[in-house]
C-alpha cells in the first residue's frame, strides 16, 4: 500500500478545513486535506446554498489569507442590525455609522466562499478528493520504557484504492456528525433544539438598505439578511415537523403569506421565494478540543444554533489561534512566517491551544444558546423583562456596545490573524499608495 508523510493532515476540506490549510500556507509545514465531496459539486455540504454572516474578525482573517477581494465581490455589507420580539413592542438597533465602523459584518454566499478558497487550497495543500478516512491510530516512537506518540497513521480510501498517510498532527474538521472524531474515541455533549432552520432567498418590495433583521417569534428566531442583487437571505427557525411541512409542502403563496405574518412589513410585501432547504439544529460540543496528536475544529468541535451567526466566526478564530500556536503566523501579513520549528503534534502545544480557546467558545456558546432560551420563553414576567431590556439597549449606548462586541466576535482575546494590521503596517501601506 502506498504511504506518504505529512506534518498536518486535515480531515474535511469544508469551510473550516480549507481555511486552516490556507492559514498554514507558507509555514513550511507539509499539509494534506482529505475530503469526500469536491468543492464544486452541488451536494457539497459546506459550500452549499446558505449565506453566512461574517464578522469583522472573519473579514480580517480572510484579508490576511489573501482571499477577501474574491469574497467581497460577492458579499453584501451589513450597515445595521435590527432586533425585535414578535407580538411585543421591544426592539433595538445596532448601526455601523453610529459605532464608527464601515460595516457590522458581511453576508457572503457559501458558494462564493468556496470559489474563493478552492484555488488557494490547491496551492496550499495536497488534496485527496474524493477520498475518506477509514481509520487512524497513534504511531509510537522510542524504546519500550520510553514510548511516546510521534504521530498518527491514517488509512484513507481513494478512487485508486487505499493509501496510508502518516502525519505528525491530525486535524478533525469533518462536520457536526464527524466520523473521524468518533474514530478518535472523543465523545460529545449534544442537545437537540427541537427546531430546524429553513433557508431560502427572497425578493421584497422595499430594498434592504444593508439592514439585517433578527426577529424572535414564539416558534423560534427568524433572520432576513441583506444579500446581493437586492435579494434577502432567509433563516427561519421552526419546530422540526413545521419546518419540514413549510419547506416541502407549502406552495410559494402560502409560504410567503405565513412568513409575512411572522416577520411583518418592514421590507414591504415579500414578493417571491427561491428553493428552500432545511437544517435540523442541535448544540453539539466535543468532550475535548485536542487529544493525542489530534485537534478538533469547526462543527466537529462545536456546532451552534445559527441565531446570531456565530458558528463559522468562532471556528475561524479557532483556526487563526491554531495557526498561531503552530508558529505559522507572521506579524507582518506581507511576509510569510519563518519555517515553523514547532512539532505540530506536540502535546504541550495542543493542550495550550485547547485551553486558550475555552473562554471564547464558552462566551460564544452562552451568548447564542442564551438568546435561543431567553426568546423562546413565553413566561409573562420574562417577556416583559426582555422587551424592557431590548428598549434599554436601544437607549443606552454602552450596553449596545457590549452586545456589539459579542455579536462581532471582538470580545476577549482576538487571535493575531483576525486583527487589523498593526498601526505601523497601516502607515507603511498608506506610504505605498
Ligand atoms: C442554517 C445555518 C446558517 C448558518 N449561518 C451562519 C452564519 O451566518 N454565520 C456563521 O458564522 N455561521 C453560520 N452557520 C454555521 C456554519 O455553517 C458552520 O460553522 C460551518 O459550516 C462549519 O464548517 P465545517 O467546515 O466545520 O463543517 P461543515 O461545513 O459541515 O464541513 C465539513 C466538511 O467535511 C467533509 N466530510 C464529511 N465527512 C468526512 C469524512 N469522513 N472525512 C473527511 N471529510 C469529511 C464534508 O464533505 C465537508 O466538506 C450556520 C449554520 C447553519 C446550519
Amino acid at each position: 500500500m502506498k504511504t506518504m508523510d505529512f506534518d498536518v493532515l486535515i480531515a474535511g476540506g469544508g469551510l473550516v478545513g480549507a481555511s486552516l490549510a490556507l492559514a498554514l500556507r507558507g509555514s513550511g509545514l507539509q499539509v494534506a486535506v482529505v475530503e469526500p465531496v469536491p468543492a464544486e459539486a452541488t451536494q457539497q455540504p459546506s459550500f452549499d446554498d446558505r449565506q453566512t454572516a461574517l464578522a469583522p474578525t472573519s473579514r480580517r482573517f480572510f484579508e490576511r489569507l489573501g482571499v477577501w477581494d474574491a469574497i467581497e465581490s460577492g458579499a453584501t455589507p451589513i450597515r445595521q442590525i435590527h432586533v425585535s420580539d414578535r407580538g411585543h413592542g421591544g426592539f433595538t438597533r445596532l448601526c455601523a455609522e453610529e459605532e464608527g465602523l464601515p460595516a457590522l459584518g458581511h453576508v457572503a454566499p457559501n458558494r462564493v466562499l468556496g470559489d474563493a478558497l478552492r484555488p488557494a487550497l490547491a496551492e496550499a495543500a495536497t488534496l485527496f478528493c474524493p477520498a475518506e478516512i477509514l481509520d487512524t491510530h497513534v504511531l509510537m516512537d522510542g524504546a519500550e520504557a520510553d514510548v511516546r506518540p510521534m504521530g498518527r497513521k491514517v488509512r484513507v480510501g481513494t478512487e485508486a484504492g487505499e493509501i496510508t498517510l502518516n502525519t505528525r498532527l491530525l486535524v478533525v474538521a469533518d462536520g457536526m456528525h464527524s466520523a473521524t472524531r468518533e474514530a478518535l474515541g472523543v465523545g460529545t455533549h449534544a442537545r437537540d433544539y427541537g427546531q430546524s432552520a429553513i433557508i431560502a432567498n427572497l425578493r421584497t418590495e422595499r430594498p434592504h438598505d444593508g439592514v439585517a433583521y433578527e426577529r424572535f417569534t414564539p416558534d423560534g428566531p427568524l433572520a432576513l439578511l441583506p444579500s446581493r442583487d437586492e435579494t434577502v437571505s432567509l433563516v427561519w427557525t421552526l419546530p422540526h415537523d413545521d419546518a419540514e411541512t413549510a419547506a416541502q409542502t407549502w406552495d410559494d403563496v402560502t409560504f410567503l403569506a405565513e412568513l409575512q405574518a411572522a416577520f411583518g412589513w418592514r421590507l414591504g410585501r415579500l414578493e417571491s421565494v427561491g428553493s428552500r432547504s432545511v437544517y435540523p439544529l442541535a448544540a453539539v460540543t466535543a468532550e475535548a478540543f485536542a487529544t493525542e496528536r489530534a485537534v478538533i475544529l469547526g462543527n466537529a468541535a462545536h456546532a451552534l444554533h445559527p441565531v446570531a451567526g456565530q458558528g463559522l466566526n468562532l471556528a475561524l478564530r479557532d483556526v487563526a489561534a491554531l495557526a498561531e500556536a503552530l508558529g505559522a503566523v507572521s506579524v507582518d501579513p506581507q511576509v510569510d512566517a519563518p519555517a515553523s520549528a514547532i512539532d505540530p503534534g506536540d502535546p504541550e502545544v495542543l493542550n495550550h491551544y485547547a485551553q486558550a480557546r475555552q473562554s471564547d467558545y464558552r462566551r460564544t456558546f452562552t451568548f447564542t444558546d442564551g438568546l435561543v432560551r431567553l426568546f423562546s420563553n413565553e413566561c409573562l414576567p420574562l417577556v416583559a423583562a426582555r422587551n424592557l431590556g431590548l428598549t434599554a439597549l436601544d437607549l443606552f449606548p454602552p450596553a449596545r456596545r457590549y452586545l456589539l462586541k459579542q455579536a462581532t466576535g471582538a470580545a476577549g482575546n482576538v487571535p493575531t490573524l483576525c486583527q487589523s494590521p498593526s498601526p505601523s503596517m497601516e502607515r507603511r501601506e498608506n506610504e505605498h499608495e
